[in-house]
């Protein structure tokens, strides 16, 4: 799908923006990530990404609900591209799948330019959210596709920290 195309799904009603079904707002990235950086100063990094891992969870089943429904004949490899393409229009960077199995489940995923690039910098961890929101989605997918899995994956590099782009590894829970 090109990014034009993307565009006409969008449906602007009564001051409200619908996509697939589900209503969206558009926010500035320096304010998202604005956010994000004042949520690490109340409770810490580690309780923000728990806390938006546990909110991506409902967000997580319902664009994968959408996605497959949108998608049928995809398979999960070509499913989760489709998210990252989501997330590239979204705004949220150039996200490329440089490795993928499906069993055991292990993937490998760049992005460049992600929406807090200029924003937050200097850290001394990773600190991408969406990786933490993508976790979510994929379990979420995969299990409307019939394989039951939990996942984990570690932020290996990360412009917040200075490096060129931001990379993650995930692999399946024993
Ligand atoms: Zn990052």
């Amino acid at each position: 799908m090109k990014f034009e195309d993307h565009i006409k799904q969008f449906q602007l009603q009564r001051g409200a923006i619908y996509y697939a079904g589900r209503r969206l707002v558009i926010v500035e990235a320096e304010y998202l990530a604005g956010l994000q950086q004042k949520m690490e100063e109340i409770i810490g990094t580690d309780g923000t990404f728990a806390i938006i891992r546990d909110a991506s969870l409902e967000g997580g089943r319902r664009i994968a609900k959408a996605l497959v429904t949108m998608f049928k004949d995809l398979l999960p490899e070509e499913l989760i591209k489709a998210f990252f393409k989501l997330l590239e229009f979204g705004g949220f960077g150039l996200s490329e799948l440089k490795e993928f199995s499906l069993d055991p489940f292990k993937m490998t995923v760049t992005c460049e330019n992600t929406y807090l690039a200029g924003t937050i910098t200097g850290a001394s961890e990773p600190r991408c959210l969406f990786f933490t929101m993508a976790v979510a989605f994929i379990e979420a997918l995969l299990k409307e596709k019939g394989y039951d899995k939990e996942f984990t994956y570690e932020e290996t590099q990360c412009v917040a920290k200075g490096d060129n782009i931001c990379e993650s590894k995930f692999s399946q829970n024993d």
